[in-house]
């Protein structure tokens, strides 16, 4: 198959830089843009407006105005309105919003204010700049994630993480109201339409999680005509940036690419993958991922690029396409 239909769940900084892979792997193949389900269980409101993190990250690196030194935010970006908020004392002071990014946040807000779903305000922004993909939240309801300390006391994600730099021990993590949301319109049905489905080397707890979370959602990987290939966001037993790490070991999961593999599962199990891809410093691993049931795949996947992600997907595609017998 040249030209699959492909559906990818992701989160921000590591879902953007596999999701530039996907969108380049598939032009090459003339194939139809792919379906991107964004994690939104990070958003947030802060001074009055709607953050989405994920998406955010997704689509300023779609559109090629993010921040690549940084990691986040918009490039060329100052923190003018940011400086007149701290000396107000509102918002977080360990927290930064540049003004490029708050004129999203506004226009965002915005939109939501006068009645728009974020599926709407996102349609809406990939007008602006073209985004090579189409682009949807995980659901329309505003769901959040909580860390749950072992004092008992739950704090937001977004302080445990960038305040504390995830170093308070957690116990779990939690996206209050998460069983009444519902999946966006359109990512149950592109799913079930989806030659292959993607998980993103995102990180598993706190981006991919929240979006299994959706009541319906793995339900429709289980079902899934195509084939779900998973990528392994672990290489030689490390997080490659940030701290999946501390999010792994409060869920019991070592951080392994064949550990996190297994807690996806196997779909000849309660599980959702039909394949994992190892990195060549876990190739030791891949035995422990077939007795998963889990077909392994070893492969470089450091994400330096656009070029070395889309060589990512080209081996998660030809993955898909064995386990389908095409
Ligand atoms: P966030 O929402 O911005 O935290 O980003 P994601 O959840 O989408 O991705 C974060 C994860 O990406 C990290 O936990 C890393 O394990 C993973 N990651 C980052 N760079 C690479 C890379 O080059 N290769 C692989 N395999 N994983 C990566
Ligand atoms: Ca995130």
């Amino acid at each position: 198959m040249t030209a699959p239909r492909v559906v990818v769940l992701a989160g921000g900084v590591g879902g953007s830089k596999f999701t530039l892979g996907v969108r380049e792997a598939l032009a090459r193949r003339g194939a139809p843009e792919a379906t991107v389900v964004a994690n939104t269980g990070d958003d947030l409101w802060l001074s009055g407006v709607r953050l989405q993190p994920d998406v955010d990250s997704l689509v300023y690196a779609l559109a090629g105005v993010n921040d690549t030194q940084r990691g986040w935010g918009r490039s060329g970006d100052t923190e003018r309105v940011n400086a007149e908020l701290q000396a107000w004392g509102a918002g977080w002071p360990w927290f930064t919003l540049g003004d490029l990014d708050l004129g999203t946040h506004l226009a965002r807000t915005g939109w939501l204010r006068e009645g728009q779903t974020p599926t709407q305000v996102i349609e809406r922004m990939s007008q602006r700049w073209p985004l090579g993909v189409h682009l949807l939240p995980m659901t329309d309801a505003e769901v959040d994630t909580q860390v749950e300390l072992r004092d008992g006391s739950s704090i937001h994600f977004q302080e445990w993480w960038t305040r504390h730099r995830a170093a308070l021990e957690p116990a779990a993590f939690h996206n209050p109201g998460i069983r009444d949301a519902r999946p966006a319109p359109g990512v149950v049905e592109a799913i079930a339409a989806a030659d292959v489905v993607l998980i993103a080397p995102s990180n598993p707890v706190v981006s991919i999680g929240p979006i299994l979370a959706v009541p319906g959602i793995r339900d429709a990987l289980r079902s899934a005509p195509g084939s779900v290939v998973g990528v392994s966001p672990i290489i030689g037993g490390r997080v490659v940036r940030g701290m999946a790490d501390v999010c792994l070991a409060a869920i019991g999961v070592e951080t392994s690419a064949a550990a996190v593999g297994a807690h996806y599962g196997a779909r000849t199990g309660d599980g959702i993958l039909d394949a994992w891809l190892l990195a060549e410093e876990d190739a030791g691993s891949a035995d422990e991922v077939a007795e998963h049931s889990i077909r392994p795949v070893v492969t470089p996947l450091w994400m330096t690029d656009a070029v070395a992600s889309g060589a990512i997907v080209d081996a998660a595609l030809a993955a898909a396409f064995d386990a389908a017998g095409w």
